[in-house]
Order: structure tokens, then sequence, then C-alpha cells
């Protein structure tokens, strides 16, 4: 046994040196039998992720034919109500998985296994994992058609390169896809924001500065930003934050910046390049870029700091070397922008503080008042409580917290929490349990229905941002109503039936479609919401419909009715 796994772990040593000397070079076929053109490329920052593949257009079609870009085998199929919809993912023999998501269909043979699968199990969402052996494909060979769903608003085609072994996303414009890009990332605008030695926000104030074109390289206006005292607010640290853009391919397509680099007086102190994240790193995003600025201005601002707990792979550099103002400084900046091309765009200006500091403070966020990042917090009071995991938060949160028999308060939905924070609250009196859930209050009336599990006869939920908890109850069924047909047509002369449903209050968790009491599949596209069935060939004549749908807190509507089919 000792001799077989010695064997097994020398053989992968053997193959992921071999494979690594093969992955300089591929030359894969074309996911895509069109000419390939983005509208969204690898490290785009969206709320809460970075984008982990690159989205090909599909001329604003459904249905176009995906290829696998290599030889090997479906590894994995998925299909669910949002995310990637219908997704496949392909194992090649160098290591790397390629992902083709929000499908409409998979090809015939695929399409069948899958459909087999679903009504053995009676199961609409599922994640299947193949062996080798099972679909193995040829390179070029068609394995799916491009669509529309899931969370996906306008057809194309989003592709992944992941490696296979650790399932990180790797950048495919680095990784082997090729697409022309002889444009240099774009400059817009500069932030300065004042910082504690670990990096930590002083005040919430930033202060913008436009980037302008001399020549052939960036500045700002009279080639200088001057610091204003008041602003340091007693540290001597500040950061530096870029927002831009990149124009990749013949179409010229905008995407995100790529490649960072901040050179302080001839010391790169900074150097960030989104060539590989972690699925389970993903969120760290807030903390890499203004999410402040992004939820409420929707500015994509790359923060040129690697902060301590920030364990992204897209920093190439130490942590927490910083711009340090010594008082009456005039510090040489320049800061260097590279696209996946190695495009280069440069710009250089002086930092100017001409004051002499004053006396530095030290801890400018106090334990006593505010939350550490650093630490992690258990606050309870009428059995109701939240915890934060050391790390949880990015940025010290002031102490404000309010704990009542209704509600848990602390900080704002504004402030992101990377992971492993949680609330805990005690149900409500004389209502069942099961129909209660926990809910994030926003700032402007929403109700957010938080996933909640029932442990210990307590409410339990994981957060992913700080605000106003509550509990509510949920007795109404979600609302199904024809969407495709009106209530009373008698015939159908459709390929398929469709239902608009909805839930008031919390979210759809089931739906069973019975045709004349045999389960069928069922889509459920979330963003429409949309129940879907397309009727097979065999589904002609009169027919009894049941349909069944239920919430998160279990009630169920019955929708019933029988229809000729055409
Ligand atoms: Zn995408």
């Amino acid at each position: 046994m000792q001799n077989k796994q010695l064997f097994t772990v020398i053989f992968g040593l053997l193959l992921s040196h071999f494979f690594k000397a093969q992955v300089t070079a591929p030359s894969y076929h074309s996911p895509l039998g069109i000419p390939l053109k983005l509208s969204a490329s690898f490290g785009d920052l969206r709320p809460n992720h970075f984008h982990m593949g690159v989205d090909f257009r599909t001329e604003g079609k459904v249905g176009l034919s995906l290829y696998s870009i290599e030889a090997g085998y479906v590894a994995r199929i998925k299909i669910t109500p949002l995310g990637y919809g219908r997704v496949i993912y392909v194992n090649h023999p160098n290591g790397v998985t390629s992902v083709y998501a929000h499908c409409t269909k998979f090809e015939k043979s695929i399409q069948a296994i899958v459909k087999l699968y679903q009504e053995k199990n009676q199961l609409n969402e599922i994640d299947l994992v193949f062996e080798p052996q099972q679909i193995p494909v040829t390179k070029g060979q068609l394995i799916a058609y491009s669509g529309n769903s899931g969370n996906s608003f306008g057809p194309h085609l989003h592709f992944e390169l992941r490696d296979t072994k650790t399932e990180n996303a790797l950048h495919p414009l680095v990784h082997g896809i090729n697409i022309i890009d002889q444009q240099a990332p774009v400059p817009s605008k500069l932030y300065i924001y004042a910082i504690d030695q670990n990096g930590y926000y002083i005040n919430d104030k930033k202060i913008a500065f436009p980037v302008i074109k001399k020549g052939t390289e960036y500045t700002v206006a009279t080639n200088k930003i001057i610091i204003p005292p008041a602003f340091m607010d007693g540290t001597n640290k500040l950061l530096i934050g870029i927002e831009g853009s990149d124009k990749i391919g013949a179409d010229l397509s905008t995407c995100g910046l790529f490649e960072n680099l901040l050179i302080v007086a001839n010391d790169t102190v900074f150097h960030s390049r989104i060539d590989t994240v972690s699925f389970s790193h993903d969120r760290l995003i807030n903390d890499y870029c203004d999410y402040h600025e992004y939820k409420t201005n929707n500015k994509k601002i790359h923060k040129l700091i690697h902060k301590t707990h920030n364990h992204l792979d897209v920093y190439k550099s130490d942590p927490l070397k910083i711009i340090n103002l010594k008082g009456h400084d005039s510090i040489p900046i320049n800061i260097q922008l590279l696209d996946a091309k190695k495009n280069r765009s440069t710009i250089k200006f002086d930092l100017v503080y001409r004051y002499t500091l004053g006396k530095i403070v030290v801890d400018s966020k106090p334990s006593g008042l505010y939350l550490s990042p650093d630490s992690s917090y258990y606050f309870e009071d009428f059995g109701n409580s939240i915890t934060l995991n050391a790390l949880s938060l990015f940025e010290p949160v002031k102490k404000d917290i309010i704990i009542t028999k209704d509600k848990i308060q602390l900080g704002k939905a504004s402030t992101p929490i990377f992971e492993g924070a949680k609330v805990t609250m005690t149900p409500i009196e004389n209502t069942p349990i099961t129909k209660q859930y926990i809910y994030l209050a926003g700032d402007k009336d929403q109700k957010e229905a938080l996933k909640t599990q029932l442990i210990n006869g307590k409410l339990e939920a994981s957060i992913s941002s700080l605000g106003t908890f509550k509990v509510g109850s949920d007795f109404t069924p979600p609302s199904v109503s024809p969407s495709n047909f009106v209530a009373g047509d008698t015939s159908l002369k459709k390929n398929s039936i469709e239902w608009k449903v909805s839930d008031a209050k919390t979210n759809i968790s089931s739906y069973n479609l019975f045709i004349n009491g045999k389960w069928k599949v069922l889509e459920y596209d979330k963003k429409n919401k949309l129940l879907i069935h397309v009727f097979e060939p065999s589904e002609k004549g009169l027919i009894n419909f049941k349909l069944q749908v239920k919430d998160a807190c279990g009630n169920e509507a019955l929708w019933t009715k029988k229809i000729r089919v055409n």
C-alpha cells in the first residue's frame, strides 16, 4: 500500500514536471466557431469577486457551438438557477481544466446522460463529476451550445481556464488563449488615502487627481500632487489608488487593469498581477479595491497596497511597503500599468509634502473604540449573538453594537466581510421555528433573506456584510402563474410550458413538475423568475400537469391543470 502511494507521488511529480513543460506553449482550439471578441477580461473587478474568466461575445445569439479547446474528458457538469447556469468542465492532460458557462444545452449525447441522471434522481439542479473514461473528448469536439443561463445578462460565453489540481482560476490570455492586444492600459484617475502602519484608513477621506497624458507618458496637473497637511490627520503614511481601463482585441473591448507597479524613488514597493486567483480567496477583492467606492459609485479603484492579511495570489511584492512622508518631502513616484501582452503605460509625478509633520498618532483606531481585523469577537445579549473571526473584517470597525430582543446591529451593510462571520438569533415566540428566517435589513427598507439554518433551537446564518439583522416569518407560499400561456387555455401549441414564480419574503428552494404523474426536468431561470419545461416529442395530447414549488420556509404552492398539448 505504502509502495503504491509512493509510486503515485513520484509519478505525480513526474507528470506535473512534464506538464509544466507542456503548458508553456499550448496551441488550443478556439472554444467558438467565430472570431474571438471579448466583452470582459479575467480579473475585472466585480462586487465580491474577480471575474474568473473571459467573456466572449456570441453575436448576441444563443446556441453557438462550443468546442473543447484540447483533448481530454468531461470532468464535471453543473446546472444551477444562478451562477454559471449550465456549465461544462473539461480536464486536459496538460493539467488545465477548461470551463464553458451559461450554456443553453449540452451536446446531444452529453445532454442525454445529464437528463437520464436528472430523471433517475428527480433532481433539476445537479453537480455531476465524471471519471476520465466516461465522456472522453477530442480537441475541437462539439461539447455544448452557448447561451444566457444562470447569472448572465445577455448571451455570451463565459470561458475559464483552471489549474486542475488546485482549481485556481488562470488568466486565459496569459495561459494560451491568443487575442491581439496592441493598446497599453489607460489610467484615468489617481486617489490618495491617509493610512496607518497596518495599511488601515486613517479617515474615510480621499483626494482624487485626474491623470493627463503628456507625450508618451502620463502625469497629473503641474506634475505634482501636493498633500494638504490636515489631510494626513496624524499619520505620515499614504496609499495610492488608481482607476483606469485597458482596450483588448481588434474590436477594442474595454477591460480592467491587469498588472500594476508602484516605484518610489527607484524602489519597487508594490507589484500586483491578476494572473491567477483562488476561488477561496475571491472575496478578498473587497479589500484589493476600494469596496465602498465600488458599491456606491461603481468606481473600480485598484489600491496599490498589499496588506498583511490579504493572501490573494495577485500580490507579487512583500506586504506593507508603504509610502512614508518625512516632512518637507518631494518623492518621485513612478506607476507602471501593464496588460497581459506587456503593453505598458507609465505615470510619473512628485508627491510633495511642504510642512513639518506634527506629532504622529500611532494608534489611530484604538482597540477600545474599534473592532480590529486581527481579533475575533463574540457579542451576545437576549440570546442573540454575532461572531466575527480574525480576518472577518478588512478594516477596523467602530464598536457601535446594539443587540436587543429583536435585532443585532453592527456597522453598515456596505461594510464587507471576508469569511467566518455569523449571526445566531432567538426565534420569535409562539411561531413555528421552521417558518422563521434571518434577514439583513437594508439602509432603505430592503430586506434580504439570508440562508438560515436551525441549530439547537436557534436560527443561524453566515453573513457577508455587517448591518442590521432581524428575524422574519414566512407563511405565504410562492406565487405561481402561467407565463407563455393564459390561465384559461385548454390547449397549448408551444414547444415548452413556462410559469412565472416568485416568493415575497424568502427564496424558491424546490420545484418539481409531474406530467401524467411522472417527474420531469424543469429549468429554473432565476433572473427572469421563470420555470421552463421543454416538451419531449412523446408529450402530446391531453396532459395532466402538476407543479409543486416550495420556498425556504417550506410553504408550498401547488399548480395543477389538464391541457391538450399539440
Ligand atoms: Zn463572465
